[in-house]
């Protein structure tokens, strides 16, 4: 089962991606994920990739379709059972290339269009912490850590995200509304889009994704 986690910035798609691909074992695939840990090392990739997003816009589309075409290749090469893509594909020509890119991995099944007001997502995007060693998603408010600063599963630093401030926050809203809204109607058109309100618990949001895909219960 290949499928797709949509929406705006601060919707949810990480921690719901996670909990997807842990629940049916599926590889979880996300390029922003992918693109802060080349900026950590330093990589050619992560050097070119930091100026947008830092500005909160789009990294080019070569370079994406690139990165996620070699994890999609390898996830095939080791016969994974299938993926959840969080972040990608975000503009038009990203989703033609995704078509081909998973031609020999079966196609793509269901495109989940997690939907939230933008001021919730606002909210959610400048409360969220980061842990900087394993990457483990809290919020100061609606997932709080045990003790402030540190995560509960590694004991690692939490950090806020660079791109997570307000100002860049509301930029990243409207690039998504700009550039990859245009996405609901191209998959509604394919007859895969499944729109999912992401307002509530993490755990009811996790019970509508799972019955969208039709694997409840
Ligand atoms: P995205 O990947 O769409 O940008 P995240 O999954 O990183 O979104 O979630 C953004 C922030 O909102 C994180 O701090 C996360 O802990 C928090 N969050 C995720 N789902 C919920 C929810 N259902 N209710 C409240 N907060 C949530
Ligand atoms: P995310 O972690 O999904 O919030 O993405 C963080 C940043 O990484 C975005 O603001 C973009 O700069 C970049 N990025 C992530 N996914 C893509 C994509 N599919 N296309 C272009 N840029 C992306």
């Amino acid at each position: 089962m290949n499928v797709v986690m949509m929406g705006p910035p601060g919707a949810g798609k990480g921690t719901q991606a996670g909990l997807l691909a842990e629940r049916f074992g599926l590889v979880h695939l996300a390029p922003g994920d992918l693109l802060r840990q080349a900026v950590k090392e330093d990589t050619a990739l992560g050097r070119r990739a930091k100026e947008y997003m830092d500005a909160g816009r789009l990294v080019p589309d070569d370079l994406i379709i690139e990165l996620i075409g070699s994890r999609l290749r390898e996830a095939v090469a080791h016969r994974a059972p299938g993926v959840v893509l969080d972040g990608f594909p975000r503009t038009l020509r990203q989703a033609e290339a995704l078509t081909g890119l998973l031609e020999k991995a079966g196609g793509l099944d269901a495109v989940l269009n997690l939907c939230l007001p933008e001021d919730e997502a606002v909210a959610r995007l400048t409360g969220r912490r980061v842990c900087r060693k394993c990457g483990a998603n809290y919020h100061l408010v609606y997932k709080p850590p045990d003790s402030p600063d540190t995560c509960d599963r590694c004991g690692g630093p939490l950090y806020q995200r660079s791109d997570d401030t307000e100002a860049t926050a509301r930029a990243r809203l409207e690039v998504y509304r700009r550039e990859t809204e245009p996405l609901v109607t191209y998959y509604a058109e394919k007859g895969l889009l499944r729109d999912v309100d992401g307002r509530g618990s993490v755990g009811e949001v996790t019970e509508r994704l799972a019955s969208a895909l039709g694997l409840d219960g």
